[in-house]
């Protein structure tokens, strides 16, 4: 007998190629199943999608090709991560088989059948010499603040996705881990999916959940998925999550898409974060599909359990644990939620669990601004703020100073004849890195030595412009020459940007001696100012917090609000330290502008009072998430063509059905319009609901397509759609 198999395979969203292809097998195979089949003259990995008896109509056997092997020993991916990935496909424009090839370990591809059988008995043979632990039960770290306790009983009985709006410092880890406690116990397989916004986050993170859960499942029970990992590793996590022997993964924003047969409980971390927008390939938001993931998973477990319900002896509810239904739990957390997630919560579509709160009451940083218009000319850091920390690192206290550039300066220029270090690739200044001498694209790559003069003129007198953390450090470094530590010592400054932490290992290195206390001030960009619980710092400085105001993106505000809340929130964390020491924690911010209405909201720590103007701000402008948004981007040889390409788009666009319900606006150039030799242009769509904008991009995309081979668009070199942008 012959079955007809429809596979996807990884095709570009714009090749043209259909959703799946058709293939012969001896074997009916389930959905799902992982297959390598020819295509062109290579072999590729595939997923089955439908395995039907007959032929699809006009189709013979001579057109169509045999499968040409089964991955033995991988179960089928399951019907729920199938949709998963088809409505991800289906809602940011790309091919099926794009987003679920996406989807798996790279090395999944490039394995042969027999590679693969070698690779799983490796990892069986691991399994069996761990050490399973004898069950002890829930070993559990603190006892329950009552405002964790709250939350964890509302989250139990929670029908919607939970937005844990809690304080920073006011434990919202542990309660992250007690679901997943709770989670994992309610039945032998299920699993927990934590996402964190990047890797730098998880070291503490992936501490506090291995101590919690290796003690109950064993080593293997938690693996961790994200970019960082080599592509063996990858895949052994991969298969790990899939075979259910993980009981937890722990990832960045590619583990949504990670197949977890048993998932009960999704924790997206720092919600807010723009991480878990993806900025290439399918532009996914993670948060977003977690929530679509929950729900998916969610409905067939009720599924599955509606049976058993219904039958003759229906199963009691347990006394206060609500709604027995088996959930797949969404949780969201931040203590600056996107205004996305607060909407929602506005709407009742989420349920807004707050834990205002500080572990043992400790208090929030004060806010101390710094009206850079007093200040002396030319001073990077204002006299009193440097005064301020001398006196904390005297105290034994320590002090994060966050500036978000790196290098020493953003440009290098010639005061003769005006040259300036410009990229000869991008539309872009090259950036002068002291300590290596060199001046660097941060856009394409492109490094070179440090002139010795001038190329211009010859000018031996060029000089840095405007400040990097490089220059920073430096400077503190000399301003608090003179201060001495409690222990006698001279005091410490160090940095930490993606230029320190290139090295593998060197983050967690520089962490540590942030931790231990061997250093006194930390500069850095904004990833000193995520999720770290440090225990000693009592000053955070956020000096040129202007820069982000100044940007014409609408989210300007809300993103600078969260930095600096954020940053803010790894000061005083430690209540009794804080006592100890006698002085509240400050989060000092220099600005220009001090009379800009953020900052009242600021000192008063009140994000919902920033939510709300906000949010009024954009209903009334009917932006997100009010109003919906897509981009259209190109990128192309010349400006004009990236710009041509984009508005004969947007004219053959007048014709098509659902084109009176969006609005669409004139090709614009990016604000860096050229990277790397591309030129870079970008059409924005807007449409008052996301149904009539997914209605519009669906009958759009052949005529995206279509468009390609216009006599303007010559010099066109790729176009991709960005669905719910987050820069516009
Ligand atoms: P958040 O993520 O909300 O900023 P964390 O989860 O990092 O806060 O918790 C802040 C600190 O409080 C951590 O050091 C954590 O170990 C500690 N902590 C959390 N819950 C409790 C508790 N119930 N009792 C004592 N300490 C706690
Ligand atoms: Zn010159
Ligand atoms: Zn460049």
């Amino acid at each position: 007998m012959t079955f007809w198999p429809s596979v996807v395979v990884a095709t570009p969203a714009h090749s043209g190629v259909g959703p799946s292809l058709t293939y012969r097998s001896e074997l009916s195979l389930a959905p799902g199943t992982l297959v390598r089949v020819p295509l062109g003259a290579r072999e590729v990995l595939g997923v089955v999608w439908d395995c039907p008896a007959t032929p699809p109509e006009g189709l013979t056997e001579a057109q169509t090709k045999p499968v040409a092997g089964v991955l033995e020993g991988l179960p089928p991916l399951n019907a729920r991560w199938r949709q998963l990935v088809k409505f991800a496909a289906q809602y940011y424009q790309r091919s099926l088989g794009e987003v679920a090839l996406a989807a798996l370990p790279p090395q999944l591809r490039d394995l042969s059948t027999v590679q693969l059988a070698r690779r799983l008995k490796k990892h069986q043979a691991a399994r069996n010499a761990e050490a399973t632990p004898a069950p002890e039960d829930g070993t559990d770290g603190h006892a329950l603040s009552d405002e964790q306790r709250d939350a964890l009983q509302a989250l139990a009985g929670a029908q919607a996705p939970v937005l844990l709006f809690g304080a920073t410092g006011s434990g919202k880890t542990e309660v992250y881990l007690r679901a997943t406690q709770r989670a994992l116990a309610e039945h032998a397989s299920a699993q927990a999916l934590v996402m964190v916004p990047e890797i730098n986050l998880t070291p503490q993170l992936e501490a506090r959940f291995r101590e919690r859960f290796e003690p109950l499942f064993g080593t293997g029970a938690l693996v961790c998925l994200h970019s960082g990992m080599t592509p063996a590793q990858r895949l052994a996590s991969w298969l790990a999550a899939h075979a259910g022997h993980a009981r937890i993964v722990l990832g960045t924003r590619m583990a949504v898409l990670a197949s977890l047969p048993g998932l009960r409980l999704i924790v997206v971390d720092e919600e807010h974060d723009p991480s878990y927008k993806s900025q290439e390939g399918a532009r996914y938001s993670a948060r977003d599909l977690a929530v679509y993931r929950g729900k998916v998973e969610s409905e067939a477990l009720a599924a599955e359990a509606a049976p058993l319900r219904a039958g003759p002896h229906p199963s009691p509810l347990p006394e206060g644990e609500g709604v027995n239904t088996p959930r797949c739990q969404v949780v969201l957390g931040s203590a600056t939620p996107s205004l996305e997630s607060w909407h929602a919560a506005d709407q009742g579509r989420y349920l807004r669990l707050a834990m205002p709160a500080r572990i043992g009451g400790g208090e929030l940083p004060r806010l101390r601004l710094v009206d850079m218009n007093h200040q002396p000319k030319g001073a990077v850091l204002a006299p009193p703020l440097i005064a301020a920390m001398a006196e904390r690192i005297a105290r034994g206290e320590q002090c994060l100073v966050l500036l978000n550039r790196r290098g020493y300066a953003p440009v290098l220029a010639c005061h003769d004849c005006g040259w300036k270090s410009a990229c000869p690739h991008c539309s872009a200044y090259r950036v002068f890195h002291k300590l290596d001498r060199t001046l660097r694209c941060h856009h394409c790559g492109f490094t070179e030595r440090v002139p010795r003069a001038c190329p211009d003129c010859g000018n031996l007198d060029i000089a840095p412009v405007g400040r990097g953390t490089e220059q920073v450090e430096e400077q503190l470094a000399g301003l608090l020459a003179d201060v001495k530590r409690p222990d006698g010592g001279p005091a410490r400054v160090a940095r930490m940007d993606a230029d320190s932490t290139r090295l593998k290992g060197s983050l967690e290195v520089q962490l540590a001696t942030m931790h231990s206390g061997e250093v006194d001030v930390l500069v850095g960009t904004q990833m000193i100012a995520k999720g770290h619980d440090f225990r000693r710092i009592t000053l955070v400085a956020g000096i040129n917090a202007d820069a982000g105001l100044f940007a014409s993106d609408y989210r300007a505000p809300e993103r600078l609000f969260a930095l600096l809340m954020q940053a803010g929130g790894r000061a005083g964390r430690d209540a009794a330290f804080m006592s100890s020491q006698g002085a509240a924690s400050e989060l000092w911010v220099q600005t220009w502008t001090p009379q800009h209405p953020l900052f009242d909201a600021l000192r008063r720590h009140d994000f919902p009072a920033f939510a709300a103007t906000q949010l009024a701000e954009r209903e009334s402008a009917g932006m997100p998430p009010f109003g919906h948004q897509a981009l259209l981007r190109a990128d192309a040889r010349t400006q004009q063509a990236a710009q041509a390409y984009l508005n004969a788009a947007a004219r053959a666009a007048a014709g098509l059905p659902h084109a009176g319900d969006v609005t669409l606006y004139p090709a614009v150039p990016l604000t860096i319009q050229r990277v790397a030799n591309v030129e870079r242009a970008q059409l924005l769509v807007e449409a008052a609901s996301r149904g009539a904008l997914q209605r519009f991009l669906a009958a759009w995309q052949p005529v995206l397509l279509d468009c390609r081979s216009l006599p303007e668009a010559r010099g066109l070199v790729r176009f991709a759609v960005d669905v719910d942008p987050l820069a516009i």
